[in-house]
């Protein structure tokens, strides 16, 4: 192979990957069109272009050029076949579930999942008529035992949130694909960088965009990637079958697109997409520094004695460390916890933080803090908290990408003042 025919680095495709100046101008930014409609010169245009003969945007609920530009860039990330941008990562995994799976189907989801996925999955879907069987993120005898005739789609995360707890990606898709089941893995946490799902053996990657993809919590996004590696012509989605007609192997995009994404109403504002599509460009060394910065208070914390516990997949004890590092590159994300005492231990030390700021986000460029069981878990029962790895003895971190001496100083004192 001569070196021009090698394939591109992730961190060279972040910056030129599907990503061309504006044809009319030589705009290098990606253009907004912030336009709700496109017009034609005659009625015989628009006719041919709804109909699908002619190539060409509507309405922006269904596709917009600037969001076009953001959806490959993406699915190059993932070395997709195409994607979907959506509203939020929420309206992405609805589109995705509510696509696949209809009155009377199952699902199976790990559970350590992200508080709105389990809601909606727990709650909204239940109604619906479409059961979630939520097993042991990390046990993966307990999906297949889950998997019936009925099952749609096996539905994981990369990395548990707050349990952070890693399920074998690779393992499971096997499992999914013994049966013929769309394996759908939402790699918010650890983004392409770390892992891109479809070398694992995933269908489809989810994304919120809003988190590190994004990385300056400036706009909420979405997206939806299909690898390219699913049969659509199954006969258990026959909902796709006059797509699969139509479109081949590009038939859930097309469905997903012209039906569901239409239908629900979610769609990104172009405004959005320009700001995840300057975001995407630094993600490379954002999620470097991320990584190294979270591995180093990491060791920081597990030396103090001031503090319970810590968790983070880099450290040699935690309980998933050998798959994290197989899977990840040896890199492990930004998120750690530590536990305290109390919960009026957790607030002494979150009030006592300088920089760290108190709020409900991740990959943020800025290290934020959270104390869980009060905040994005307090609607759980019980047994879910359990099962979510939640105590009110637990604080959450997403770390910065300041200078990891000045985040261990932050830290160092916020501790002294417990
Ligand atoms: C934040 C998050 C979501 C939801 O994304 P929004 O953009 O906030 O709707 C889904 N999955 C994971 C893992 C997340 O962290």
């Amino acid at each position: 192979m001569r070196a021009t025919e090698r394939p591109l680095h992730l961190e060279t495709q972040l910056i030129h990957g599907a990503y061309e100046p504006e044809q009319t101008t030589g705009a290098t930014a990606l253009p907004i069109f912030q336009s709700t409609s496109f017009a034609y010169k005659t009625a015989e245009e628009l006719e041919a272009v709804f109909a699908g003969r002619e190539a060409g945007y509507v309405y922006s609920r269904i596709g917009n050029p600037t969001l076009v530009g953001l959806e490959r860039r993406l699915a190059v990330l993932e070395d997709g076949l195409g994607a979907v941008a959506c509203a939020s990562g929420m309206a992405a995994i609805s589109a995705v579930v509510l696509g696949l799976a209809g009155q009377g189907d199952e699902i199976i989801s790990g559970n350590s999942i992200f508080g709105g996925t389990y809601s909606l999955f727990a709650n909204l879907l239940q109604r619906c008529g479409i059961q979630t069987v939520f097993v042991e993120s990390t046990d993966i005898d307990a999906y297949r035992d889950a998997i019936g005739k009925r099952t749609k789609l096996i539905f994981v995360e990369t990395m548990g949130n707050p349990k952070l707890d890693v399920p074998d990606i690779a393992a499971l898709a096997k499992v999914a694909k013994e049966k013929n089941v769309v394996f759908v893995v939402d790699n918010t946490v650890t983004t392409p960088l770390l892992l891109q799902p479809k070398k694992l053996g995933a269908d489809i990657a989810i994304h919120s965009t809003s988190k590190f993809i994004n990385g300056h919590g400036n706009a909420i996004g979405g997206v939806i990637v299909d690898c390219g590696t699913f049969d659509w012509s199954s006969p258990r989605y026959s909902q796709l079958s006059a797509f699969y007609k139509r479109a081949g192997n590009m038939a859930f995009l097309a469905y997903l697109r012209n039906q569901i994404c239409r239908d629900l109403g979610g769609c990104l504002s172009p405004f959005n997409a320009f700001l995840i599509s300057i975001g995407i460009e630094s993600l490379g060394v954002r999620m470097e520094r991320h990584c190294a910065n979270a591995m180093r208070v990491a060791g920081f914390l597990a030396k103090d004695r001031r503090v319970h516990e810590v968790r983070y997949p880099g450290l040699s004890g935690h309980p998933n460390h050998a798959v994290a590092q197989r899977q990840f590159a040896g890199r492990y994300g930004a998120l750690l916890t530590l536990k305290l005492e109390s919960k009026a231990q957790c607030f002494k030390f979150i009030n006592g933080l300088k920089r760290a700021q108190n709020l409900a986000n991740l990959g943020d460029t800025k290290t934020l803090v959270i104390h869980p069981a009060s905040t994005f878990c307090r609607d759980l029962t019980e047994e879910q908290r359990r099962a979510a790895g939640v105590s009110d003895e637990l604080v959450r971190f997403s770390i910065g990408i300041e200078h990891a001496d000045d985040i261990i100083s932050d830290f160092d004192n916020a501790l002294a003042q417990v």
